[in-house]
């Protein structure tokens, strides 16, 4: 693109885009710069309008699992444009894209699922999963059976309810959230969380017995939901303590709590299974789904409803009439078309296979190259995500000073030399999930430039 062209660009951004988790004075006056305009993409690569290349090393936001410049999908997206590019589908209307997909997710699902509502953010389809918690418990007659339980550190989304279910007080300031009604209990994180000695095990018994203490003191007939990422994703990707979702389901069942698994990232193969709650053995009454679920091609998201809750709902037809709940754009054609494609994709190449393996060697080699780095605390992970904790002091755990910025300035380091990897917005940590077709070789490229970006701000740092 010419020097004008990207000019002119960069001042109708600056001029009319209100971006979003973006400093707004400093991209203002351009203390930020000017605005990355990213032209094209093709498998885990994208490159901006001065022709630069970055290897995406987090898949957009974890979402381009396939990769870029997949033309299958683009060719399915422009049949069903050309063929037809939109009906709701408000009583009863479907289409033939609609039914297909819906049905294979039932199926490739965990757990008991029976239906499929559509969305199209993760965000609102964690809107619906909490109203469907409001009109499970209404229909049975439970009206106070109503606050949703979240952890610290997870992320739901943005909107009203999934923003309040966020566990991150700074999406919450200023905005009037978290509303009424959403608890938080503690983080599954051992590293930070756990008693001097105390194992994984153990520390997941307590993050299980903390839990049933708060249902207890706030009464079990007010408590409808909890909901949990499968691993935890923007609160730092960090798997699950040994024990955890074991301990925790056995609190939900005693006390007649739905579980809403909050796969928009887990879903569709990062953690090397089709879902996190295969791997780790969860099962949901509720399951979120975006993301992955079209690669990123179209927007589209789901509330998977398993069989318990849709009994419910179907037998209370008689009492409320219609499912009062959809949007224009529910169930669109395009993102659908997209799904499906997608998903024949992930199937026909055995995606959660590949990252079984690969993920593996991505694993080890993150241990092997930063586990002993002097301002590494933990090099965590599973499958095609992994996170990088920096502290002040390994020995101690002392963190580091804030205004350091340690973890902006790696991520911005490995920018230069041609890495997106996030600089995560909860602690000094930097955050890996590349897309899930990356190859060994892939990624050893990641690995090693990561690696100049952490020294070089290691020799800044003087450590
Ligand atoms: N849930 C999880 C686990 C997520 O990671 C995200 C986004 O990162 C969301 C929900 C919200 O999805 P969206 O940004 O599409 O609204």
């Amino acid at each position: 693109m010419d020097k004008q062209k990207i000019e002119l660009i960069a001042s109708q951004d600056r001029g009319a885009v209100l971006h979003p988790f973006t400093n707004l004075k400093d991209f203002a006056s351009g203390k930020l710069g000017d605005p990355t305009i990213v032209e094209s993409g093709k498998g885990i690569r994208i490159t901006d309008a001065t022709g630069r290349e970055y290897i995406d090393g987090f898949a957009g936001l974890y979402c381009t699992n396939i990769g870029y410049g997949r033309t299958e999908v683009a060719d399915a997206i422009a049949r069903q444009a050309h063929k037809l590019a939109y009906y709701h589908t408000y009583a009863a209307h479907t289409t033939d894209e609609l039914a297909r997909l819906s049905d294979r997710l039932v199926k490739m699902a965990p757990g008991k699922m029976s239906k499929v509502f559509y969305g199209l953010s993760g965000s609102d389809a964690n809107e619906t999963q909490a109203k469907l918690v409001w009109y499970y418990n209404n229909l049975r007659g439970l009206p106070k059976k109503k606050k949703i339980i979240t952890r610290d550190r997870g992320y739901h989304g943005c909107s009203v309810i999934a923003g309040s279910m966020t566990g991150m007080s700074f999406y919450h300031d200023y905005m009037d959230l978290p509303v009424a009604g959403i608890l938080r209990t503690g983080v599954p994180h051992h590293y930070w969380g756990a008693e001097p000695g105390e194992s994984e095990l153990q520390f997941s018994e307590r993050r299980a017995r903390e839990l049933e203490e708060m249902i207890l003191r706030e009464g079990p007939d007010t408590i409808g939901g909890f909901i949990a990422e499968p691993v935890l994703g923007t609160g730092g990707i960090t798997p699950p303590p040994a024990g955890y979702w074991p301990a925790i389901q056995a609190v939900l069942k005693k006390y007649d709590i739905l579980l809403i698994a909050d796969e928009v990232i887990t879903g569709f193969g990062r953690t090397g299974a089709m879902f996190g709650c295969d791997k780790y053995a969860i099962e949901p009454d509720l399951i979120t789904v975006a993301k992955g679920l079209t690669s990123a091609y179209a927007p589209l998201s789901a509330a998977i409803v398993g069989e318990k809750v849709y009994k419910v709902m179907e037998d209370g037809a008689d009492t409320v009439g219609a499912f009062s709940h959809g949007y224009t754009y529910s169930g669109h054609p395009i993102g659908v078309a997209a799904a499906n494609a997608v998903l024949d994709i992930v199937e026909r190449e055995d995606i959660p296979g590949h990252v079984a393996k690969v993920g593996e060697y991505f694993q080890k080699s993150m241990q092997e190259t930063f586990g002993s780095l002097p301002i590494v605390g933990e090099v965590r992970g599973v499958g095609m995500m992994a996170a990088i904790e920096f502290v002040a002091d390994p020995a101690t755990k002392k963190r580091l000073d804030p205004a350091l910025k340690v973890g902006a300035r790696i991520s911005k380091a490995a920018r230069d030399r041609g890495l997106i990897a996030r600089a995560m917005p909860h602690g000094e940590i930097l955050g890996f999930a590349p897309p899930l077709v990356t190859t060994r070789e892939e990624i050893d490229q990641i690995i090693d430039i990561a690696h100049k970006a952490v020294i070089s701000v290691l020799d800044e740092l003087k450590v």
